[in-house]
């Protein structure tokens, strides 16, 4: 179904001439596969749980205003990490209720201003709570708010992406020495902490190792409210990084599965004592979003065949720096935008960037690219196109959202335009050309 409309977007993107030898690369969205996942996941935990929860989408993974405003008309909320992320969620309009704010180096200001609005925050770390002492004492506040643990749970394939080791970076670290007993007391000095947070998990992470770190938060907040004797942790943040397949169309893992085996795990965690609060972001948009460029050239190199397209390190930057973690697939259409098959040939996909690292893909079986071709790189609507590196000063490409009605007529409705010569110029300090000379 998704290949199905993927395909027939493709096609109109050239027919339509979103896609052409002026702006020969584009990103979209497939705004019913977008629904669709805010949907699987607000069911897969109504499935397990009858509590109140609130799935925050996790802006760092598409930091798009209309995106956040389709997902908040999908009933869901935000998860935001920087005055950036929570400026494009007021502009998309989310309301404080449906905002989380998690950072592990917030500002008193942006503190301040979080309280000032009522949206819930976690605190990274037992400073960030003295700060919070003040600003409570200061001013009444509707703001929920919680401290994040790190159950020091282990790392999953990709380091950089690996939240719960021994010494990440976020949290209070809870197997540290004496480190859950300050956890405790901090919550018991504290009466208006009524939130505890941890987020686990992300690509490369099993759903086993993810379920066990939302396990061990569960029995600190059983164990703190059995101590404070009262209630006192009313809502677990269990974090987002369901991870991806990007080997294939299948969208697995699934929610549903996760959802499951978080019932197994810890029961009690959604017997409806708790509120929860779940913060997934690459699970609800990287299947949703493709990357379409054109192939400009090609040309042999060693014997080896290679595309060179406009799609690289600027719409792939982990892709291209880590290829064996990122992994991308390369879909190829002729220059109509139709589906090439037939005989495939050993190639590389080269970027437009003038480094020689700049491939989307090495020694991949496709049919023989020709220039004009499209490629398509699916998968990229989490953490791709929409986090732009400005390599070469190659433009942030538009973004455009489609829906296929039932004839199977493609109607495209543009989310971001392509940048500008004119705003590059601008954001390079266009404006000061004599800054360095005067
Ligand atoms: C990045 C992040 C998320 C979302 O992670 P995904 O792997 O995109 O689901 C959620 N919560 C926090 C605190 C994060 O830093």
């Amino acid at each position: 179904m998704a290949s199905y409309r993927r395909d027939l977007a493709v096609r109109a993107s050239v027919d339509q001439g979103l896609l052409s030898a002026a702006e020969p690369v584009v990103a979209l969205l497939d705004t019913a596969g977008i629904r669709a996942s805010a949907a699987a996941l607000t069911s897969a935990f109504a499935a397990v749980t009858d509590a109140h929860v609130l799935h925050a989408f996790a802006v760092k993974a598409a930091p798009l205003v209309p995106v956040l405003r389709l997902l908040h008309d999908a009933g869901l909320g935000v998860e935001v990490a920087s005055p950036g992320e929570l400026a494009l969620a007021r502009a998309a309009g989310i309301p404080p209720t449906h905002t989380v704010l998690d950072s592990p180096a917030k500002t008193p200001a942006e503190l301040r201003q979080a309280l000032a609005l009522g949206i819930a925050v976690n605190a990274d770390n037992l400073q960030e709570l003295d700060r919070l002492d003040a600003l409570v004492a200061s001013a009444p506040t509707a703001s929920p708010l919680g401290l994040r643990v790190n159950p020091q749970v282990g790392a999953g394939s990709i380091g950089a992406l690996s939240t719960a080791t021994a010494t990440s970076k976020f949290g209070v670290a809870l197997r540290d020495e004496g480190a859950r007993a300050g956890v405790v007391q901090a919550y018991l000095d504290r009466p208006w902490l009524t939130r505890l947070h941890t987020h686990t998990g992300s690509q490369g992470v099993p759903l086993s190792l993810m379920a066990e770190g939302v396990g061990e938060a569960y029995a600190l907040a059983e164990e703190i409210n059995h101590k404070a004797g009262r209630q006192q942790i009313d809502t677990l943040d269990i974090g987002g990084g369901l991870p991806v397949n990007f080997a294939s169309d299948e969208e697995t893992p699934t929610y549903a599965e996760y959802a499951r085996l978080l019932a197994d795990t810890a029961p009690g965690l959604l017997d409806g004592r708790y509120r929860l609060v779940t913060e997934f972001g690459r699970s609800l948009l990287a299947k949703h979003g493709t990357v379409l460029a054109r192939v400009e050239y090609t040309k042999t190199s060693g014997g080896r065949p290679i595309a060179v397209s406009h799609a690289g390190v600027q719409v792939a930057t982990r892709t291209v720096y880590a290829p064996d973690s990122w992994p991308l697939r390369i879909l190829p259409y002729d220059s109509e935008g139709r589906p090439r098959a037939g005989d495939v040939t050993v190639q590389d996909v080269a970027g437009p960037a003038c480094f020689a690292g700049d491939l989307l893909a090495t020694g991949r079986e496709l049919p023989l690219l020709h220039p004009g071709d499209v490629v398509a790189v699916p998968d990229t609507g989490a953490y791709y196109f929409a986090h732009h590196y400005a390599y070469n000063s190659l433009p942030r490409p538009g973004i455009h959202g489609f829906t296929v009605a039932d004839d199977g007529a493609v109607t495209f409705s543009t989310v971001r335009r392509a940048q500008t010569l004119d705003e590059i110029v601008a954001e390079a300090g266009g404006a000061r050309p004599d800054a360095l000379v005067g």
